[in-house]
């Protein structure tokens, strides 16, 4: 038996005037169905909640101005084209007229059909922006009615190819007819001041005025925010996690033993952690902190936690020199205790992997560390139970549920880009957060400089004198999509004119995203100091840990987020030696100029961030490159924190009341089809 499908649920080739063709277009726009329209909320509003009379229009307004029309008057001009003219008047002669002026093309003889649609006007309405002309007031080519339009705030929705604007309008009053159809979804009571779905829908396509707007805005962002946080917590496992023991010997032996007192924020990390571990409940902590603010001590502390009851742990990081890099970190501080650490990844021979796979199997191994070689299906632990994925970001949700999979395991996360609450709320929305803010002792800042491009060869020349002192350096060119061929030959060819131009005379290194292995091997090289230089995409913006390293060079530092170059620059200066960096810069824009001096004048990782997300928003901070689109389609993260905070609470509390959402039947609908 089909079910009867309701009108918004059809197609949109069931809306007046749209073909096969048109709904080809309305596709590319992701307006697939009829309710698609009618969730594709305007752009902006035209005011037409007031008219004005012409002798009342304003220079450098936008107004809707009523009136009868007068002179009017059409010539051809050069190139086809015409000019048509006319005069807006109030009732009486002697209160000041507006001007208004038409141009369009019109190869044929006899009056253009625009002049001829004007001509029968009786009263006429106009829209447009005022300007003040040499015979008065004036508006050039305004939006005309012949007809008094309905009076409110008009949508304006966002343009595409071949469809206006008063399509839309008409698509939108169909679906609107349909509205019965629409069911409200949050639960009762939640938003008391708020209008109702139906009414909201209504009122953000066609609001009386901008108080309405505004209400119906919020509750359709609030609902949106909902249903976010909806998907992110549903379904959150509920088994319950292992409860840890209390700090037993091999911790506390691990802490004295350590070579520095921690600071506050890494206590309060470990404090959270054991709490976390000891509870009940499973573990799913974000640890965020950049780099060198000691998160390490922190995962240790967590996986000496899981060894010391019984459990093994896991450690997931994105490259293999960084698997590399952790596990001798691991060795050091760990095997000293009677851990066994080891390293897995796919770039290792099969024999040495098989090996590892069958001590994990049979529990001979507490801690391991390695790449997404963890997470293929040959791999099985004894008894997993703490995963921990470091620079989350890279890796994304899937990998993460794919390790915590491989046994009951609790869940830490590490990212080193610090992000702003909002964001941390949208991006790790499932997570509990952790900040280490507080940098250890003695870390040296990075002396940061905006170099104009004519400096280039002074910077080089410096860059060749601290390499020759035995120091190395990075140079760091922009490109932001990788698979954006040309731009990658473009790069490529800039890399490789620098090594043999300015840096000729040392051994340099080239790298960028898409060259597999061999990437891998020059970075092994640069680490072990076989080669001064390494010049590379952002790739090495994770983790390299390289303490000989003082100077870094980025070129087109203006097309760098600011977050990411905070994450660059902090791979200099890690060891004796104090870092430099270099930003050179070929189009600074006022707007550039401004963000590049955040960086310049702040070292703090979090302010950066959240001057980020002010100054370009958020697609670009986490590393993931939204191409244009928002996260969200109505909500705004930073001006609706408000709202994301508090539809963030609510869903905590029905998930409490009611975690399988049995008695809320249509938001189990919506989060299902939010998930096809
Ligand atoms: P992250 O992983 O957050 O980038 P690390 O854990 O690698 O940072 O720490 C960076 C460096 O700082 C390491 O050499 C570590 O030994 C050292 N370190 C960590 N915590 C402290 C501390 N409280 N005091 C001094 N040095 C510390
Ligand atoms: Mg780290």
């Amino acid at each position: 038996m089909s079910e009867q499908i309701g009108f918004l649920e059809q197609a949109v080739t069931a809306l007046p005037g749209i073909g096969p063709k048109r709904a080809q277009t309305l596709k590319k726009l992701g307006l697939n169905s009829v309710s698609d329209v009618l969730f594709s909320f305007p752009r902006s509003y035209k005011d037409f909640t007031q008219v004005a009379q012409p002798f009342e229009a304003v220079p450098g307004e936008e107004q809707l101005i009523e009136g009868t029309l007068i002179n009017l008057r059409e010539r051809a001009i050069s190139g086809g084209r015409r000019l048509i003219q006319g005069q807006l008047q109030a009732g009486e002669w002697f209160l000041s007229p507006l001007n208004l002026t038409w141009f369009i093309f019109h190869r044929g003889r006899g009056p253009s059909y625009l002049y001829r649609r004007l001509a029968q006007a009786g009263p006429l309405w106009v829209y447009g922006t005022v300007k003040e002309g040499i015979f008065g007031p004036e508006m050039a080519s305004p939006e005309f009615f012949l007809k008094r339009p309905p009076l409110g705030l008009r949508p304006v929705y966002p343009l595409a190819a071949s469809i206006t604007n008063e399509q839309r309008i008409q698509w939108v009053q169909a679906a609107l007819k349909h509205l019965e159809e629409v069911a409200e979804c949050l639960p009762d009571g939640l938003l008391r001041k708020y209008p109702g779905r139906r009414e909201a829908l209504r009122q953000i396509h066609f609001p009386q005025n901008w108080a309405q707007q505004k209400l119906a805005r919020e509750r359709l962002v609030f609902e949106e925010f909902f249903l976010f946080h909806l998907g992110l917590q549903w379904g959150r496992e509920e088994k319950a996690g292992i409860a840890h023991q209390a700090d037993g010997p091999l911790i506390t032996g691990y802490l004295e033993g350590l070579p520095f007192s921690l600071t506050r924020d890494q206590r309060k990390a470990l404090k959270d952690v054991a709490a976390d571990m000891e509870s009940r409940r499973r573990m799913r902590r974000l640890i965020q902190g950049e780099v060198g603010s000691g998160k390490t001590v922190v995962a240790e502390y967590a996986c000496l936690k899981a060894v010391e009851n019984k459990g093994q742990a896991a450690m997931m990081v994105p490259t293999e020199v960084l698997a590399r890099q952790m596990v001798q970190r691991f060795k050091k501080s760990l095997k000293p205790l009677g851990v066994s650490v080891e390293l897995l990844i796919g770039n290792m021979p099969p024999k040495e992997q098989k090996l590892v796979q069958r001590k994990l199997a049979e529990g001979a191994i507490d801690v391991v560390v390695g790449t997404h070689a963890l997470i293929v299906e040959k791999v099985n632990f004894k008894h997993l139970t703490l995963a921990i994925v470091d620079e989350q970001h890279r890796f994304g949700v899937r990998q993460r549920l794919a390790l915590l999979g491989k046994g009951d395991a609790d869940l830490l996360v590490m990212s080193a880009t610090p992000i702003p609450r909002s964001l941390a709320l949208t991006a790790y929305g499932d997570l509990d957060t952790t900040e280490i803010r507080e940098l250890p002792r003695g870390r040296q800042r990075v002396d940061t400089r905006l170099i104009d491009p004519d400096k280039r060869e002074d910077v080089y020349r410096y860059l060749v004198g601290r390499v020759k002192r035995g120091q190395q350096a990075f140079v760091v060119f922009p490109l932001v999509e990788e698979s954006e061929h040309l731009d990658l030959k473009a790069a490529v060819q800039e890399m490789e004119d620098l090594e043999q131009g300015f840096l000729s005379s040392l051994r340099v290194g080239l790298v960028h995203g898409q060259m597999g292995k061999e990437k891998e091997k020059i970075m092994e090289a640069f680490y072990r100091q076989e080669i001064d230089v390494l010049i590379a995409t952002t790739v090495i913006e994770v983790g390299m840990d390289v303490p000989n390293a003082t100077v870094m060079v980025i070129e087109n530092a203006e097309r760098f987020g600011l977050a990411q170059l905070h994450q660059l620059r902090g791979r200099v200066g890690r060891g004796q030696e104090a870092g430099i960096c270099f930003l050179i810069a070929y189009n600074l824009s006022a707007q550039s100029r401004e963000r590049l001096n955040v960086i310049r004048h702040s070292n703090d990782g979090f302010y950066i961030a959240e001057q980020d997300l002010r100054l370009r928003g958020p697609g670009d901070l986490l590393g993931v490159r939204q191409s244009g689109q928002p996260w969200f389609k109505l909500g705004d993260i930073v001006e609706d924190l408000e709202l994301l905070k508090k539809s963030g609470r609510e869903v905590s509390l029905l998930l409490q009341k009611d975690p399988r959402l049995e008695n809320h039947p249509q938001l189990l609908k919506e989060i299902k089809r939010q998930r096809n």
